[in-house]
């Protein structure tokens, strides 16, 4: 147990580390931040749930200047959602330093807003690569005063293609700086980035301790290719909380969310083809438990930020052993216990056979006795979003909506659940009965004073 305070860092860090009630550095941090501060490159293999964003988020707030207007601090992730989690957490830590300017730069969203955001330097970006790059090419960012470079979820970023931009990035900034590299896993590719890009990196592995760490069970049981959707539904009725479903191909992820859906489960498909605004909401609606089943592929799970699932299942087999290991550590997170159940057809042994090499134990295969479905049962999500037609934009604030809620339409504080506000929308999860109770009387009443159009998603 190593206090934050043996750390030479500004009291501004401390005070935040202090409001964010955490007591001792997780081992990750108490590896990583000693180097990190002493200006040395470090290399991770630091999971989600490890403590890695705050390690470099201290780590990149002690080494900038305010006073300086200056890009200072680039950090990159894979996805917008990590971004946005990220960006979130980095501002929490740097809440007692006055004016610190953060910005997110990610894809697919509007240059517009993001070029006329950059009229002066922020001291931190954090965003995707392709973008990042974009903005570095058109000069609309300048790179030449970065300090510290970090790349967060190195190895899904390889996996995503952006090993060009990210190279091409670091040719446009500035030639002495720090850089932090985090990845899940160690694959080779990660090896040779860090030749490439880092001096002398300080290498961070932390193995959980073995009472530490989260009980997850891995069950694999083979099922015929026509039976796949049955043994899922099995599988699924088992468990009343949340699920997250992995298929490989997206075009697989809809068809299994549909029939899902219309075998009587919340359940919803992500992937990448779909539009910004409709991964967002499917997220929020994830999170904030009005779906109960996930199907997603591989990549856009990656923005998922759910602290502990109890049940991740493959619906495909991973094609390589790391993805599958991916998969299976998004369960049993903050030290709960977790299920992950593989669905493996013959044709797919060799996959299986593959994961049970890298992990040198034989694989727990269990028999799976298909029962036929007892009538229509019903795997509601307990609750429902209601999304409302007003956002950030509209000044509209979670008190706002609560207290609409627990106003004139009569709702008592517990039966409303998270909370979203979006730029132009928010999201609010009631309990599913009294959804309609809700939607009525938003839909009558007043939200800050004005009427807003209010509608139920599913
Ligand atoms: P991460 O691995 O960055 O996704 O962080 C996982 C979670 O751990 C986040 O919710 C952090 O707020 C939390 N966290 C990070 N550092 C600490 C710490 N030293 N003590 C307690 N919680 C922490």
């Amino acid at each position: 147990m190593t206090s934050f305070s043996t750390l030479p860092i500004k009291p501004a860090l401390l005070a935040s580390v202090e409001t964010l009630g955490y007591a001792a550095m997780t081992p990750v941090q108490t590896q990583s931040l000693p180097p990190m501060l002493d200006g040395r490159d470090v290399i991770a293999q630091a999971q989600t749930g490890s403590g890695k964003t705050a390690a470099f988020g201290l780590g990149l707030l002690q080494a900038i200047d305010v006073d300086t207007i200056r890009l200072q601090a680039l950090v990159l992730c894979p996805t917008r959602e990590l971004a946005d989690q990220v960006s979130k957490a980095i501002r929490k830590l740097a809440a007692n330093i006055p004016n610190v300017k953060l910005l997110t730069l990610c894809g697919g969203m509007p240059l517009g807003p993001q070029l006329a955001s950059l009229t002066h330097d922020p001291h931190i970006v954090v965003g995707t690569p392709g973008r990042v790059q974009e903005h570095l090419k058109r000069g609309s960012l300048h790179g030449g005063g970065i300090k510290v470079l970090v790349l967060d979820e190195a190895d899904r970023m390889l996996d995503m293609g952006f090993t060009e931009a990210i190279d091409d990035i670091i040719g446009r900034i500035a030639k002495h700086h720090q850089t932090l590299l985090f990845s899940a896993t160690y694959p080779d590719e990660i090896r040779a980035v860090s030749q490439r890009v880092q001096n002398d990196p300080v290498v961070v592995t932390v193995e959980a301790p073995a009472d530490k760490k989260p009980a997850i069970e891995q069950r694999f049981h083979e099922v015929d290719p026509a039976q796949k959707l049955d043994a899922l539904s099995q599988v699924l009725s088992g468990h009343a909380e949340q699920a997250l479903v992995f298929c490989n191909m997206r075009r697989e992820v809809d068809a299994v969310a549909q029939e899902l859906d219309r075998r009587g489960f919340s359940a919803l498909a992500l992937h990448g083809d779909m539009e910004q605004r409709d991964r967002d909401e499917v997220l929020v609606r994830f999170a904030n438990h009005s779906c109960a089943v996930l199907v997603a592929t591989d990549v856009a799970a990656r923005g998922l930020d759910i602290v502990a699932l109890p049940l991740v299942v493959s619906y495909d087999i991973a094609h390589d052993p790391e993805t599958h290991t991916h998969r299976i550590g998004r369960t049993g997170r903050a030290g709960q216990a977790g299920l992950a159940i593989t669905l493996c057809t013959p044709r797919e042994r060799p996959k299986a056979a593959n994961i049970e090499a890298l992990n040198g134990t034989p694989l727990p295969w269990r028999p799976l006795k298909l029962a036929p479905p007892r009538g229509k049962t019903l795997h509601l999500a307990p609750m429902k979003t209601l999304v409302i037609d007003a956002g950030r934009q509209d000044k509209l604030r979670p008190g706002d909506i609560l207290g609409a809620l627990t106003g004139d339409a009569g709702l008592a504080a517990k039966d409303i659940g998270k909370i979203d506000i979006f730029a132009t929308r928010a999201y609010v999860a009631i309990t599913r009965a009294l959804a309609n109770k809700a939607l009525e009387g938003l839909r009558a009443g007043k939200i800050k004073g004005r009427h807003f159009r209010v509608r139920p998603l599913g």
